[in-house]
């Protein structure tokens, strides 16, 4: 059985601790996380305070990305072992922004998420299609080799910590997001891609979890599938009361 996870990335949206206060304070009294996995993804410098803000919770938290390097002249950069100070569990590999704005190749997601995975924190490793490579049809494939890409040099035990995030580029920061039978329909893809390079076994075990204008209103149908094992939000996890309702819709699933 495979842990139903809540992820939300604040991406550069909060950016004071009084922000964060008021957000921890509004979901402390929701009861069931500790039926899922759930975790806070704020900017790097509010981590130490989003820890402290945690720890008696079951609310875990990370970063939106960290360097591909863990030491060493990178000026600006931020290491893994940073990250494991302020007892990280979680960093997001490879966002849509983060490959369009910053470069961030299949390489260096890889990189990063062995590095990751050699450090023990838990890798989001986000894939997905643009809207023109779906129209050109080639998104299936581009989907495939992210995922190959991801994977160079994980074995077996390792990919089992692995979260694969599926967010379709064309489905972020919209009023709606992909329909539930499409993201099935690529869950599967992305499930069949793992069993292929690893085995059914372990691609049965890995969670794959959707990102993308989900809301309440679609979050139930999302999580009726059966190859969703939980939701990653952006724009819907940055007030406590709408969190507090995906999160209720993700344990009851
Ligand atoms: C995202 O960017 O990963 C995301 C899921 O954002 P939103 O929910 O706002 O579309």
């Amino acid at each position: 059985m495979r842990k139903k996870i809540l992820g939300a990335s604040w991406k550069m949206h909060k950016n004071t601790v009084e922000e964060i206060e008021s957000f921890v304070a509004g979901v402390k009294g929701f009861s069931d996380f500790d039926k899922i996995e759930t975790f806070l993804l704020p900017s790097f410098v509010l981590i130490p305070k989003l820890s402290e803000l945690l720890k008696d919770t079951p609310i875990r938290w990370g970063a939106q990305t960290m360097s591909f390097v863990d030491y060493g002249a990178y000026t600006g950069e931020v290491s893994v072992i940073a990250l494991k100070e302020f007892s990280s569990t979680y960093v997001e590999i490879g966002h849509a922004e983060r490959r369009e704005h910053f470069n961030e190749t299949n390489a260096i997601v890889n990189q990063k998420c062995r590095l990751a995975l050699e450090y023990g924190l838990v890798p989001v490793v986000c894939v997905g299609e643009t809207k023109n490579e779906k129209d050109q049809g080639i998104g299936d494939d581009i989907i495939n080799d992210q995922i190959e890409w991801a994977c160079r040099g994980i074995d077996n035990n390792q990919v089992k910590r692995v979260i694969f995030a599926y967010e379709p580029v064309w489905a972020i920061g919209q009023q709606e997001g992909a329909s539930e039978e499409y993201v099935q329909q690529q869950h599967r893809l992305i499930r069949d891609k793992i069993a292929s390079l690893y085995s059914q076994n372990i691609a049965n075990q890995v969670r794959i979890i959707y990102g993308g204008s989900v809301k309440y209103e679609n979050a139930e149908a999302l999580m009726l599938q059966s190859d969703v094992d939980g939701l990653f939000v952006g724009r819907f996890g940055l007030e406590p009361e709408n969190f507090i309702k995906i999160a209720n819709i993700v344990s009851k699933a």
